[in-house]
Protein backbone atom coordinates (compact mmCIF):
# COMPACT_ATOMS: atom_id res chain seq x y z
CA UNK A 1 0.00 0.00 0.00
CA UNK A 2 1.12 3.62 -0.46
CA UNK A 3 2.60 4.86 2.61
CA UNK A 4 1.62 8.59 2.15
CA UNK A 5 -2.14 7.49 2.82
CA UNK A 6 -1.56 4.44 4.76
CA UNK A 7 -0.70 6.83 7.73
CA UNK A 8 -3.61 9.20 7.00
CA UNK A 9 -7.19 8.96 8.23
CA UNK A 10 -10.73 10.70 7.06
CA UNK A 11 -10.27 14.15 5.92
CA UNK A 12 -11.24 16.46 8.91
CA UNK A 13 -14.03 17.82 7.82
CA UNK A 14 -15.79 14.85 6.81
CA UNK A 15 -15.01 13.62 10.40
CA UNK A 16 -16.62 16.77 12.36
CA UNK A 17 -19.57 16.95 9.54
CA UNK A 18 -20.01 12.94 10.75
CA UNK A 19 -19.74 13.84 14.48
CA UNK A 20 -22.27 17.03 13.60
CA UNK A 21 -24.54 14.60 12.63
CA UNK A 22 -24.37 11.96 15.06
CA UNK A 23 -24.31 14.82 17.83
CA UNK A 24 -27.36 16.38 16.22
CA UNK A 25 -24.80 19.83 16.55
CA UNK A 26 -25.17 22.75 14.29
CA UNK A 27 -22.27 22.26 11.34
CA UNK A 28 -20.16 25.28 11.87
CA UNK A 29 -17.45 22.78 10.59
CA UNK A 30 -16.84 21.93 6.87
CA UNK A 31 -17.06 24.76 4.50
CA UNK A 32 -20.51 24.89 2.57
CA UNK A 33 -23.47 27.48 2.78
CA UNK A 34 -26.48 26.42 4.26
CA UNK A 35 -28.23 27.57 1.28
CA UNK A 36 -27.78 26.62 -2.56
CA UNK A 37 -26.64 28.99 -4.87
CA UNK A 38 -29.25 30.78 -7.76
CA UNK A 39 -32.19 28.42 -8.69
CA UNK A 40 -31.85 29.85 -11.88
CA UNK A 41 -28.59 28.61 -11.98
CA UNK A 42 -29.98 24.48 -10.65
CA UNK A 43 -32.49 24.83 -13.54
CA UNK A 44 -29.96 25.64 -16.29
CA UNK A 45 -28.54 22.46 -15.08
CA UNK A 46 -31.37 20.28 -15.08
CA UNK A 47 -32.68 21.40 -18.07
CA UNK A 48 -29.26 20.62 -19.85
CA UNK A 49 -29.29 16.96 -18.60
CA UNK A 50 -32.67 16.74 -20.46
CA UNK A 51 -32.30 18.89 -23.68
CA UNK A 52 -28.37 18.53 -24.38
CA UNK A 53 -25.79 15.75 -24.91
CA UNK A 54 -24.52 13.77 -21.76
CA UNK A 55 -22.01 12.12 -23.73
CA UNK A 56 -17.83 13.16 -22.71
CA UNK A 57 -17.85 16.63 -23.05
CA UNK A 58 -14.40 17.66 -24.23
CA UNK A 59 -11.36 16.79 -22.42
CA UNK A 60 -10.29 20.95 -21.99
CA UNK A 61 -14.24 21.37 -21.21
CA UNK A 62 -17.12 22.56 -23.22
CA UNK A 63 -15.99 25.65 -25.28
CA UNK A 64 -18.79 27.95 -23.84
CA UNK A 65 -18.04 27.48 -20.40
CA UNK A 66 -14.11 28.47 -21.61
CA UNK A 67 -15.36 30.91 -23.01
CA UNK A 68 -17.55 32.43 -19.98
CA UNK A 69 -14.54 31.73 -17.99
CA UNK A 70 -12.10 33.52 -19.49
CA UNK A 71 -14.99 36.63 -19.73
CA UNK A 72 -15.33 36.52 -16.12
CA UNK A 73 -11.60 37.04 -15.15
CA UNK A 74 -11.67 39.94 -17.72
CA UNK A 75 -14.70 41.29 -16.39
CA UNK A 76 -13.32 40.81 -13.07
CA UNK A 77 -9.82 40.53 -12.88
CA UNK A 78 -8.70 42.80 -16.19
CA UNK A 79 -7.17 39.37 -16.85
CA UNK A 80 -6.59 38.31 -20.44
CA UNK A 81 -6.92 34.32 -20.73
CA UNK A 82 -7.12 33.19 -24.15
CA UNK A 83 -9.92 30.54 -23.93
CA UNK A 84 -8.34 28.40 -26.34
CA UNK A 85 -5.09 27.55 -25.20
CA UNK A 86 -5.38 29.11 -21.35
CA UNK A 87 -8.37 27.65 -19.90
CA UNK A 88 -9.27 24.30 -18.21
CA UNK A 89 -12.45 22.93 -16.92
CA UNK A 90 -11.59 20.35 -14.09
CA UNK A 91 -13.62 18.39 -11.78
CA UNK A 92 -13.58 20.76 -9.21
CA UNK A 93 -10.04 22.49 -7.39
CA UNK A 94 -8.80 19.50 -5.95
CA UNK A 95 -8.51 17.79 -9.02
CA UNK A 96 -7.00 20.79 -9.95
CA UNK A 97 -4.53 20.87 -7.91
CA UNK A 98 -3.32 17.16 -8.27
CA UNK A 99 -3.54 17.07 -11.91
CA UNK A 100 -0.87 20.03 -11.52
CA UNK A 101 1.06 18.87 -8.99
CA UNK A 102 1.39 15.21 -10.93
CA UNK A 103 2.15 17.56 -14.20
CA UNK A 104 4.80 19.60 -13.09
CA UNK A 105 7.11 17.99 -10.48
CA UNK A 106 9.18 15.21 -10.67
CA UNK A 107 10.19 12.92 -7.44
CA UNK A 108 12.79 14.97 -5.46
CA UNK A 109 11.63 18.50 -6.32
CA UNK A 110 11.10 20.73 -3.55
CA UNK A 111 7.44 22.67 -3.06
CA UNK A 112 7.14 25.85 -1.09
CA UNK A 113 4.13 25.63 0.76
CA UNK A 114 2.81 27.80 3.48
CA UNK A 115 1.39 26.93 6.83
CA UNK A 116 -1.73 26.98 7.51
CA UNK A 117 -2.59 25.08 4.65
CA UNK A 118 -5.53 23.96 3.13
CA UNK A 119 -5.22 19.75 4.43
CA UNK A 120 -5.50 17.80 0.92
CA UNK A 121 -2.62 19.79 -0.23
CA UNK A 122 0.13 17.95 1.36
CA UNK A 123 -0.68 14.67 1.05
CA UNK A 124 -0.85 15.26 -3.01
CA UNK A 125 2.55 16.83 -3.14
CA UNK A 126 4.23 13.75 -1.35
CA UNK A 127 2.23 11.33 -3.35
CA UNK A 128 3.77 13.13 -6.81
CA UNK A 129 6.97 12.78 -4.88
CA UNK A 130 7.78 16.45 -4.09
CA UNK A 131 10.07 17.29 -1.15
CA UNK A 132 7.78 19.92 0.87
CA UNK A 133 9.37 23.26 2.54
CA UNK A 134 7.32 25.10 5.31
CA UNK A 135 6.61 28.60 5.63
CA UNK A 136 5.16 29.18 8.89
CA UNK A 137 3.00 32.53 8.75
CA UNK A 138 2.32 34.02 11.90
CA UNK A 139 -1.26 35.03 13.31
CA UNK A 140 -2.97 37.78 13.59
CA UNK A 141 -2.24 38.85 10.09
CA UNK A 142 -0.69 36.08 8.53
CA UNK A 143 1.61 37.67 6.34
CA UNK A 144 4.30 36.30 4.19
CA UNK A 145 7.77 37.44 4.69
CA UNK A 146 10.67 37.84 2.74
CA UNK A 147 13.18 36.56 4.67
CA UNK A 148 11.26 33.63 6.05
CA UNK A 149 9.94 32.88 2.30
CA UNK A 150 13.13 33.04 0.75
CA UNK A 151 14.93 31.12 2.91
CA UNK A 152 12.51 27.99 2.22
CA UNK A 153 13.81 28.45 -1.39
CA UNK A 154 16.69 26.22 -2.54
CA UNK A 155 18.14 25.25 -6.35
CA UNK A 156 15.80 21.95 -6.19
CA UNK A 157 12.39 24.28 -5.85
CA UNK A 158 10.62 23.82 -8.58
CA UNK A 159 6.89 24.80 -7.23
CA UNK A 160 5.14 26.72 -4.81
CA UNK A 161 1.96 26.48 -4.02
CA UNK A 162 -0.40 29.60 -2.42
CA UNK A 163 -3.58 30.27 -1.48
CA UNK A 164 -5.73 33.49 -1.63
CA UNK A 165 -7.60 34.46 0.45
CA UNK A 166 -6.41 31.86 2.75
CA UNK A 167 -8.21 29.35 4.02
CA UNK A 168 -8.39 28.55 7.01
CA UNK A 169 -6.73 31.89 8.31
CA UNK A 170 -9.33 34.10 5.97
CA UNK A 171 -6.54 36.26 5.68
CA UNK A 172 -6.14 37.59 1.74
CA UNK A 173 -2.20 37.79 0.20
CA UNK A 174 -1.51 41.34 -0.73
CA UNK A 175 -0.12 42.34 -4.00
CA UNK A 176 3.31 43.32 -2.69
CA UNK A 177 3.42 40.13 -0.75
CA UNK A 178 2.77 38.31 -4.54
CA UNK A 179 5.11 40.51 -6.10
CA UNK A 180 7.93 39.93 -3.89
CA UNK A 181 6.70 35.56 -4.15
CA UNK A 182 6.96 36.56 -7.92
CA UNK A 183 10.32 38.06 -7.67
CA UNK A 184 11.63 34.28 -5.56
CA UNK A 185 9.88 33.07 -8.30
CA UNK A 186 11.75 34.04 -11.30
CA UNK A 187 14.71 34.20 -9.37
CA UNK A 188 14.73 30.31 -9.30
CA UNK A 189 13.10 29.04 -11.81
CA UNK A 190 9.98 28.51 -9.81
CA UNK A 191 6.00 27.82 -10.86
CA UNK A 192 3.45 29.19 -8.33
CA UNK A 193 -0.03 26.96 -8.27
CA UNK A 194 -2.17 29.56 -6.96
CA UNK A 195 -5.46 28.46 -5.40
CA UNK A 196 -7.67 31.34 -5.84
CA UNK A 197 -10.64 29.17 -5.22
CA UNK A 198 -12.47 32.04 -2.92
CA UNK A 199 -11.39 35.02 -4.79
CA UNK A 200 -15.11 35.92 -5.28
CA UNK A 201 -15.84 35.95 -1.52
CA UNK A 202 -14.04 39.03 0.38
CA UNK A 203 -14.91 41.44 2.47
CA UNK A 204 -15.03 45.53 3.19
CA UNK A 205 -15.07 45.45 -0.39
CA UNK A 206 -11.36 44.52 -0.78
CA UNK A 207 -10.21 44.51 -4.32
CA UNK A 208 -9.03 40.65 -5.67
CA UNK A 209 -5.83 40.27 -7.17
CA UNK A 210 -4.52 36.74 -8.50
CA UNK A 211 -1.08 36.22 -8.88
CA UNK A 212 -1.80 36.11 -12.24
CA UNK A 213 -1.34 39.79 -12.41
CA UNK A 214 2.48 39.63 -11.04
CA UNK A 215 3.33 36.34 -12.47
CA UNK A 216 1.41 35.13 -15.83
CA UNK A 217 4.09 33.18 -17.46
CA UNK A 218 4.43 31.42 -14.31
CA UNK A 219 1.17 30.78 -12.72
CA UNK A 220 -1.44 28.47 -12.84
CA UNK A 221 -4.50 29.41 -11.24
CA UNK A 222 -6.95 27.70 -9.69
CA UNK A 223 -10.64 28.78 -8.91
CA UNK A 224 -13.91 27.00 -8.12
CA UNK A 225 -17.44 27.48 -9.35
CA UNK A 226 -18.68 25.59 -6.20
CA UNK A 227 -17.46 28.93 -3.85
CA UNK A 228 -18.77 31.37 -6.91
CA UNK A 229 -22.33 29.76 -6.67
CA UNK A 230 -22.79 28.59 -3.50
CA UNK A 231 -22.61 25.18 -5.15
CA UNK A 232 -19.97 22.89 -3.89
CA UNK A 233 -21.12 19.63 -4.86
CA UNK A 234 -21.01 20.34 -7.81
CA UNK A 235 -17.36 20.11 -8.11
CA UNK A 236 -16.81 22.26 -11.38
CA UNK A 237 -13.08 24.22 -11.48
CA UNK A 238 -11.08 26.08 -13.48
CA UNK A 239 -7.26 25.70 -14.03
CA UNK A 240 -6.05 28.79 -16.05
CA UNK A 241 -2.52 29.63 -17.57
CA UNK A 242 0.19 30.30 -19.83
CA UNK A 243 0.00 27.69 -22.77
CA UNK A 244 3.47 26.11 -21.84
CA UNK A 245 1.67 25.29 -18.20
CA UNK A 246 -1.68 24.26 -19.73
CA UNK A 247 -0.22 21.94 -22.10
CA UNK A 248 1.43 19.91 -19.75
CA UNK A 249 -1.23 20.32 -17.27
CA UNK A 250 -4.25 18.95 -19.42
CA UNK A 251 -2.05 15.52 -19.87
CA UNK A 252 -2.33 14.67 -16.10
CA UNK A 253 -5.94 16.04 -15.86
CA UNK A 254 -6.76 13.90 -19.44
CA UNK A 255 -6.09 10.74 -17.21
CA UNK A 256 -7.47 11.82 -13.78
CA UNK A 257 -11.19 12.73 -14.47
CA UNK A 258 -10.80 13.42 -18.19
CA UNK A 259 -13.86 15.96 -18.34
CA UNK A 260 -16.60 17.20 -16.49
CA UNK A 261 -20.75 16.71 -16.07
CA UNK A 262 -21.22 18.50 -19.10
CA UNK A 263 -24.87 19.80 -17.64
CA UNK A 264 -22.86 21.34 -14.72
CA UNK A 265 -20.74 23.17 -16.90
CA UNK A 266 -23.61 24.54 -19.22
CA UNK A 267 -25.21 25.89 -16.01
CA UNK A 268 -21.82 27.48 -14.37
CA UNK A 269 -21.38 29.14 -18.21
CA UNK A 270 -24.83 30.50 -17.53
CA UNK A 271 -23.96 31.62 -14.02
CA UNK A 272 -20.85 33.46 -14.94
CA UNK A 273 -23.06 35.49 -16.97
CA UNK A 274 -24.16 36.93 -14.23
CA UNK A 275 -23.64 40.89 -13.34
CA UNK A 276 -21.30 42.34 -10.57
CA UNK A 277 -23.84 42.95 -8.57
CA UNK A 278 -24.48 39.11 -7.85
CA UNK A 279 -20.76 38.96 -6.48
CA UNK A 280 -21.24 41.99 -4.54
CA UNK A 281 -25.02 40.38 -2.91
CA UNK A 282 -23.26 37.45 -2.06
CA UNK A 283 -19.96 38.73 -0.27
CA UNK A 284 -22.78 41.56 1.47
CA UNK A 285 -24.77 38.45 2.43
CA UNK A 286 -21.68 36.61 3.66
CA UNK A 287 -19.93 39.50 5.45
CA UNK A 288 -23.78 40.38 7.26
CA UNK A 289 -23.42 36.95 8.48
CA UNK A 290 -19.91 37.01 9.97
CA UNK A 291 -21.13 40.80 11.34
CA UNK A 292 -23.75 38.51 13.40
CA UNK A 293 -22.01 35.64 14.50
CA UNK A 294 -18.85 38.21 15.72
CA UNK A 295 -21.20 39.57 17.54
CA UNK A 296 -23.30 37.22 19.45
CA UNK A 297 -19.39 35.82 20.35
CA UNK A 298 -17.65 38.91 20.91
CA UNK A 299 -20.02 40.06 23.78
CA UNK A 300 -19.47 36.23 25.23
CA UNK A 301 -15.81 37.17 25.74
CA UNK A 302 -14.97 35.52 22.86
CA UNK A 303 -11.27 36.54 20.94
CA UNK A 304 -11.77 36.42 17.29
CA UNK A 305 -9.65 36.88 14.40
CA UNK A 306 -9.90 39.18 11.82
CA UNK A 307 -11.62 37.55 8.61
CA UNK A 308 -11.07 39.35 5.51
CA UNK A 309 -12.25 36.34 2.90
CA UNK A 310 -13.67 33.27 2.66
CA UNK A 311 -16.52 32.57 4.95
CA UNK A 312 -14.20 31.11 8.06
CA UNK A 313 -13.61 33.17 11.08
CA UNK A 314 -11.54 31.44 14.17
CA UNK A 315 -11.75 31.88 17.32
CA UNK A 316 -8.89 32.50 20.05
CA UNK A 317 -8.68 29.68 22.73
CA UNK A 318 -6.15 31.07 25.28
CA UNK A 319 -7.39 34.55 24.30
CA UNK A 320 -11.22 33.65 24.67
CA UNK A 321 -10.18 32.40 28.38
CA UNK A 322 -10.44 28.50 27.06
CA UNK A 323 -7.85 26.14 28.62
CA UNK A 324 -8.21 23.50 26.37
CA UNK A 325 -6.72 22.31 22.89
CA UNK A 326 -7.87 22.72 19.59
CA UNK A 327 -9.02 19.46 19.23
CA UNK A 328 -10.26 18.60 22.82
CA UNK A 329 -12.20 21.72 22.63
CA UNK A 330 -13.53 20.43 18.82
CA UNK A 331 -14.72 17.42 20.51
CA UNK A 332 -16.30 19.52 23.92
CA UNK A 333 -18.36 21.97 21.85
CA UNK A 334 -19.61 19.31 19.42
CA UNK A 335 -21.15 17.66 22.53
CA UNK A 336 -22.45 20.54 23.43
CA UNK A 337 -23.78 21.06 19.71
CA UNK A 338 -21.81 23.10 17.58
CA UNK A 339 -19.04 21.30 14.96
CA UNK A 340 -15.94 23.60 14.63
CA UNK A 341 -12.43 22.74 12.75
CA UNK A 342 -9.34 22.44 15.03
CA UNK A 343 -6.55 24.73 13.44
CA UNK A 344 -4.15 22.02 13.87
CA UNK A 345 -5.45 20.10 10.94
CA UNK A 346 -3.86 22.62 8.61
CA UNK A 347 -0.68 22.25 9.86
CA UNK A 348 1.73 19.43 9.22
CA UNK A 349 3.87 19.35 12.82
CA UNK A 350 3.01 20.61 16.14
CA UNK A 351 2.88 23.87 17.52
CA UNK A 352 -0.37 25.05 15.97
CA UNK A 353 -2.03 27.89 16.98
CA UNK A 354 -4.52 27.23 19.31
CA UNK A 355 -7.68 28.77 17.39
CA UNK A 356 -10.67 26.56 16.26
CA UNK A 357 -12.26 27.47 12.23
CA UNK A 358 -15.67 28.74 12.30
CA UNK A 359 -18.02 28.42 8.91
CA UNK A 360 -20.35 31.58 8.88
CA UNK A 361 -21.99 30.59 5.67
CA UNK A 362 -25.76 30.09 7.55
CA UNK A 363 -28.66 31.19 8.38
CA UNK A 364 -29.18 33.61 11.10
CA UNK A 365 -30.97 30.94 12.85
CA UNK A 366 -28.41 28.33 12.82
CA UNK A 367 -25.57 31.03 13.45
CA UNK A 368 -27.22 31.95 16.65
CA UNK A 369 -27.77 28.25 18.01
CA UNK A 370 -24.49 27.53 16.66
CA UNK A 371 -23.08 31.06 19.07
CA UNK A 372 -25.55 29.56 21.59
CA UNK A 373 -23.76 26.32 21.69
CA UNK A 374 -19.94 27.86 22.05
CA UNK A 375 -20.80 30.13 24.89
CA UNK A 376 -22.44 26.68 26.79
CA UNK A 377 -18.67 25.37 25.41
CA UNK A 378 -16.83 28.13 26.97
CA UNK A 379 -18.69 27.90 30.05
CA UNK A 380 -18.61 24.47 30.67
CA UNK A 381 -14.72 23.91 29.03
N1 LIG B 1 -13.25 23.45 1.47
C1 LIG B 1 -14.05 22.97 2.55
C2 LIG B 1 -13.59 23.55 3.87
O1 LIG B 1 -12.56 24.15 3.95
C3 LIG B 1 -14.03 21.48 2.71
C4 LIG B 1 -14.13 20.66 1.50
C5 LIG B 1 -14.17 19.21 1.84
O2 LIG B 1 -14.82 18.81 2.79
N2 LIG B 1 -13.44 18.42 1.12
O3 LIG B 1 -14.26 23.37 4.85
Amino acid sequence: MNSVYAGLGATIFDVMSRLAAECGAVNLGQGFPEQDGPRDIREAAARAVVENSNQYPPMRGLPELRQAVAAHYNGRQGLDLDWTREVTITSGATEAIAAALLAFIEPGDEVVLFEPLYDAYLPMVRRAGGVPRMVRLEPPHWRLEREKVAAAFSPRTRLVVINTPLNPSASVISREELAMLAELCRAHDAIVLSDEVWEEVLFEGLRFDSMLHVLRERTLKIGSAGKMFSLTGWKVGFACGAPALTEQFVKAHQFLTFTTPPNLQRAVAYGLGKPAAYFEEMCAGFQRSRNRLSAALGGEGFALLPSRGAYFISIDLPASGIAMSDTAFAEHAVKCGVATIPFSAFYAGPGAPNLVRLCFAKSDETLDRGAEALIAAKRSA
